[in-house]
This record gives C-alpha cells, sequence and structure tokens, in this order.
C-alpha cells in the first residue's frame, strides 16, 4: 500500500510556510545534498523549537520520511532509552528543510537539520532481510546509521497505540563499538549538519527582524 502525504498537507498552508509541498502520493524527489552514497536509504533528524522543544527522526520508508518527535533528541548510551512519538509521514524532500516556520502555522518555530545520512536495516529472518514496512508494522525496527553524529546500531520499539500518528516508540542506542555513554551530541554539537547554525542562531534572526 502506497504510503500517502495527505495528513502532512493538510496541517499546513503552503501560501505561509516555505515547508515543501510534496507530492499527493509517496516518491517524491530525495534530496541530494547529503554527501553520501545515494543507494542507500536517507535518515535525517531536524532539532525543532516548536511549543516544545523536539528532535524529529525522518527514516525513508516507501518513498516517503516516515517520522518520530524525540523530545530529549537521540542518546548513545544504550541504557537510556528515548521516547519517540510517531508523527505523519513527511514528503522526501522534507529532508532538506531548514528555516523559520511562521507563527501560527503548525509547529511554528526554527528547525535545522540537526544530522543526516543514509541507513541500513539491520533485521533479518533466517537469512533474509525483514523489509522496513514489515519492521514499521510489527513495531520494531534496528537500522545502522551513518550519519555525521550519529553513528551505529540503533532500535526502534513500538510501546502504545496502533502503528501511526501519536503511536509511542522508544529509540534506543544498541550495543556496539559505538555506544558511548559519555558523548551527548544533542548537547555538544548542536549545529546544523547543512548550513552550521543553531536553534539559538535562528531565534536571534527572528529577534532582529
Ligand atoms: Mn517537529
Amino acid at each position: 500500500m502506497a504510503r500517502l502525504l495527505s495528513a502532512y498537507q493538510k496541517k499546513r498552508d503552503f501560501k505561509k510556510t516555505k515547508e515543501p509541498v510534496g507530492k499527493k502520493k509517496a516518491g517524491g524527489k530525495r534530496p541530494t545534498a547529503w554527501g553520501v552514497a545515494q543507494r542507500r536509504p536517507i535518515f535525517v533528524i531536524q532539532q525543532h523549537a516548536a511549543r516544545a522543544m523536539h528532535y524529529d527522526l525522518r527514516l525513508e520508508i516507501g518513498g516517503v520520511l516516515v517520522s518520530w518527535a524525540v523530545p530529549k533528541g537521540p542518546s548513545l548510551n544504550p541504557k537510556t532509552k528515548r521516547l519517540a512519538v510517531m508523527t505523519e509521514d513527511h514528503p522526501m524532500e522534507y529532508g532538506k528543510f531548514e528555516g523559520i516556520i511562521p507563527k501560527g502555522q503548525y509547529g511554528a518555530g526554527p528547525v535545522i537539520v540537526w544530522d543526516r545520512g543514509t541507513y541500513k536495516n539491520l533485521r533479518d529472518k533466517d537469512g533474509k532481510i525483514v523489509s522496513m514496512e514489515t519492521c514499521l508494522r510489527e513495531g520494531r525496527i534496528e537500522i545502522f546509521l551513518r550519519g555525521k553524529k550519529l553513528k551505529g546500531a540503533f532500535a526502534l520499539i513500538r510501546m502504545r497505540g496502533a502503528v501511526g500518528t501519536k503511536s509511542q516508540w522508544l529509540l534506543i542506542k544498541l550495543k556496539d563499538e559505538y555506544a558511548d555513554a559519555r558523548r551527548n551530541p544533542v548537547s555538544s554539537e548542536p549545529e546544523s549538519v547543512k548550513t552550521g547554525k543553531t536553534i539559538k542562531d535562528w531565534k536571534e534572526k527572528l529577534k532582529v527582524k
């Protein structure tokens, strides 16, 4: 079943926000400015200072960016579980969006591309890869991220609610050589991997206007 972007489009007034419209159906243009091999599916994490600060984790699945809002952002400590609440699918083009969602609009506030890269699906059954669509349906995703800030294996496990908007998941770093309880890129690396800007920079810009 093709994933639709109608929920995404209904929430936004594209005359007012510069966020990408996207197509009706899945399969929009993949961002090309990644600087990494494009055959692999992409992921992006956007830091978003809406009413409450959060990190939007998006994974390319079935031609859209399947999305979760992670209030505290990712942790590299396998003992730390981070709540991830599923949000509506976003168009592929959203992966490069950075800027300000204007006042009065859905999710008003600055957005930066906090990290981006590609991912590899780690789940297999009897030597066969379990498709990401199946992982999603089963509420169990295990992926290896190759980003600028984040590397290594992570799991997304559904805890509550049917798969879809508002279902609650946990984002957990899996144990591997990249696990690191001392490194905390959410606080130590606040810059956009796209522009070098921080959320604070965007907020300052709003003030001078
Ligand atoms: Mn958001």
